[in-house]
């Protein structure tokens, strides 16, 4: 790739002494949508959280339009204009759902406005008012990834948005993905759900063992559906 937006390599992370990432390497060009699909435990929401710099240790390189961020804080990573939303969602139960909207703070202008979000999500419009724990699961997965447009990042790190989720729910998160990427966002996607996520990335790395082990273009999926079923264990 010419001149990738985000380029990962060599990137090794720690939990305390847990050596969990061993020399990830991969790179996202400027509006794509790539996923990193794997077994459970792989080191895919590691990646995630190294690059956002909320991992006990870290090393390599995490080049952003040009900026070297692997020595950067959150903070630092968060306004070169990189959203993080966490497969757990986050959501503030105590808070409603427009309160959990203006949480974030907006790190760059061009960022959607909250009016943008509604159109995106006309659930959340409903219940605005609502308190974020009376919400279903995709609703708060919705209020998850509406609260990070705001902030004016181009690149969303999205982890396992699908998890937990009905099948109509599922279909709903994909068609705003796909939305999100028409609008000129890059999205970095961790998924376990491999149909979901075939149905929508331009390209799937493989992660094992804290390592880049493969890549598939999605023109490439059917031809190697064996060898990616093999990789997730399906
Ligand atoms: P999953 O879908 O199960 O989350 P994953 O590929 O995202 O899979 P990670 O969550 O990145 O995997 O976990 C990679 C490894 O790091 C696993 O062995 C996990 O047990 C370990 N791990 C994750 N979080 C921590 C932590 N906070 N402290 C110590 N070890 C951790």
């Amino acid at each position: 790739m010419a001149d990738p937006l985000l380029k990962v390599s060599g990137l090794n992370a720690w939990y305390g002494e847990s050596h969990i990432l061993h020399g990830v390497d991969f790179e996202v060009g400027k509006g794509e949508l790539v996923t990193l699909l794997g077994r459970n435990g792989a080191g895919k929401t590691t990646t995630l959280k190294a690059i956002m710099g909320i991992v006990g240790k870290r090393t390599g390189q995490i080049r952003f339009e040009g900026q070297e961020l692997a020595g950067s804080t959150s903070d630092i990573i968060a306004r070169a204009g990189i959203a993080y939303c966490p497969e757990e969602r986050g959501i503030f139960s105590s808070l409603n759902v427009e309160e959990n909207l203006m949480l974030p703070p907006v790190v760059k202008p061009g960022g959607v406005t909250v009016e943008e979000i509604y159109t995106l999500f006309p659930n959340l419009l409903e219940r605005r008012r609502s308190q974020g724990t009376k919400l279903s699961g995709g609703e708060q997965q919705m209020l998850a990834i509406g609260r990070i447009l705001r902030t004016g990042a181009s690149m969303l790190l999205l982890d396992e948005p699908t998890e937990g989720l009905a099948p109509v729910i599922v279909q709903r998160i994909g068609e705003v993905i796909r939305q999100l990427k028409t609008r000129g966002f890059t999205v970095l996607l961790v998924e376990q759900n491999f149909r979901f996520a075939a149905t929508i990335a331009d390209r799937h790395y493989i992660v094992e063992d804290g390592r880049v082990v493969d890549m598939v273009v999605a023109a490439d999926v059917e031809r190697s559906i064996d060898k990616l079923h093999d990789y997730l264990g399906v």
